[in-house]
């Protein structure tokens, strides 16, 4: 629990974000200057998908991505981002978390609009699976890999799928119970650790109420959102494959397991249309 809030703790960054300055006086301007202007401001208003791979990266990352968009739901959610009106989607290389991924740099609009989230995918990303407890989805690949049944760009464009899931989460979230939970989870931290670790003192119920949980439930939510997307990708991924309903049976085993509190929105995947709506989830 302790590492789990010092972690959470850690994952918390804000980046401030530059106003970009308005300028009203236009009449000092050319009106073909004022119209290049308006082209750039335009276009600098708009969404979509910024990549912005390493050299060195790019072939591994058009093979992650080549799988990703080899699934309906991997077109749909890339296309979803790519045309979307406000919301600048940036994905990058990350050296520093080789075999990870991670989702942060959210910045809104004064309308609480989700404008700028930014994906940084390790640079390994096709290695290396997460513990069950908390990735029953990607955990789940492990043994398929290792019998050469599934490649490590699978694996590599789960994550892809479990970081689009945290886009979506917190394009849902309300901006100011974000930087609510940014600014109370350090406090929680320093009384949990000043208290003997004592969950219920009144001050940690009180700071959980006002954030919507205690910073462990609050950052196992998050993840199993990103791992609830991650399950719809491979739903779509492995529908054909011999070994769907034993993949989905070993995802099922770690969330019955380790997150039943979170269970519905896996089930809710697995009852869905699909090819392991006739796996035995239930
Ligand atoms: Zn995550």
């Amino acid at each position: 629990m302790l590492w789990l809030l010092l972690l959470f703790a850690s994952l918390f960054t804000v980046v401030p974000s530059p106003r970009a300055e308005g300028r009203r006086n236009t009449t000092a301007l050319t009106a073909k200057a004022a119209a290049a202007r308006d082209r750039y401001a335009a276009s600098a208003a708009a969404g979509g998908i910024r990549e912005t791979i390493d050299g060195r990266y790019k072939k591994r990352y058009a093979e992650w991505k080549e799988e990703f968009l080899s699934t309906e739901i991997g077109r749909a959610q890339w296309d979803m981002y790519a045309h979307h009106p406000r919301l600048v989607l940036t994905i990058t290389i990350a050296e520093n978390n080789s075999q990870g991924a991670a989702t942060g740099k959210y910045k809104w609009n004064e309308s609480g609009e989700l404008i700028a989230a930014t994906i940084a995918l390790g640079s390994q990303a096709d290695q290396g699976y997460p513990s069950s407890v908390y990735y029953p989805v990607m955990n789940a690949l492990e043994p398929f890999e290792s019998r050469h049944l599934i490649s490590g760009n699978v694996l590599a464009a789960t994550k892809i799928a479990h970081e689009f899931g945290h886009v979506m989460k917190i394009a849902g979230t309300p901006e100011p119970l974000y930087h609510l939970q940014v600014q109370l989870v350090p406090l929680y931290n320093k009384i949990f650790l000043s208290n003997g670790y004592n969950v219920n003192d009144p001050r940690l119920v009180e700071l959980a109420q006002k954030m919507g949980g205690n910073p462990v439930e609050i950052w196992e939510d998050r993840e199993y959102w990103g791992e609830a997307n991650a399950m719809l990708f491979l739903r779509d991924r492995v529908a054909k494959e011999k070994f769907h309903c034993r993949l989905f049976g070993k995802i099922k085993r770690a969330v019955e397991e380790y997150a039943r509190n979170y269970e519905e929105r896996f089930a809710e995947i697995a009852k869905s249309q699909g090819a392991i709506y006739s796996c035995s989830w239930r």
